[in-house]
């Protein structure tokens, strides 16, 4: 058993290479092989979001704090709240972050497949993400 205490930990900031806006990553954690299971919490400021990505193995989403945004490549932009579970399957095209005026927080888990969890693809434009669900 290993328990990763809080306060080992320090709170990183989101890279400006793969999300816009103000994100804090909190509580990350990855596991040695045969395991490849790594998890994030992520919290989005308002108006803050991933860039375009996809995950190999995909990627679990539990939403818990706040007000979200969510949307797969051709779909419409759908509000995710806290309880909800979100599953992004292996190579679909998504974003995720907060809305304009509300935070949110999730806790992101994903599988590795030789290494990687995530392939990062371009920023989510204004026009993009001020188009809400609509
Ligand atoms: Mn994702």
């Amino acid at each position: 058993m290993d328990i990763q205490r809080n306060g080992a930990t320090p709170s990183t900031p989101g890279p400006e290479a793969h999300f816009t806006g103000q994100v804090r990553m909190d509580m990350r954690f990855s596991r040695p092989d045969p395991a490849r299971v790594g998890g994030v919490m992520i919290t989005f400021e308002p108006g803050a979001r991933t860039h375009w990505h996809t995950h190999p193995l995909g990627q679990t989403l539990i939403v818990t704090a706040g007000l979200g945004w969510a949307q797969q490549e051709g779909g419409p932009i759908t509000e995710i709240r806290p309880g909800d579970i979100v599953w992004f399957a292996p190579g679909e095209r998504h974003w995720h972050g907060a809305t304009p005026t509300i935070a949110m927080t999730h806790i992101a888990i994903a599988e590795a497949l030789d290494g990687v969890s995530v392939d990062w693809a371009e920023a989510v434009s204004d026009t993009q993400y001020r188009a809400g669900p609509g």
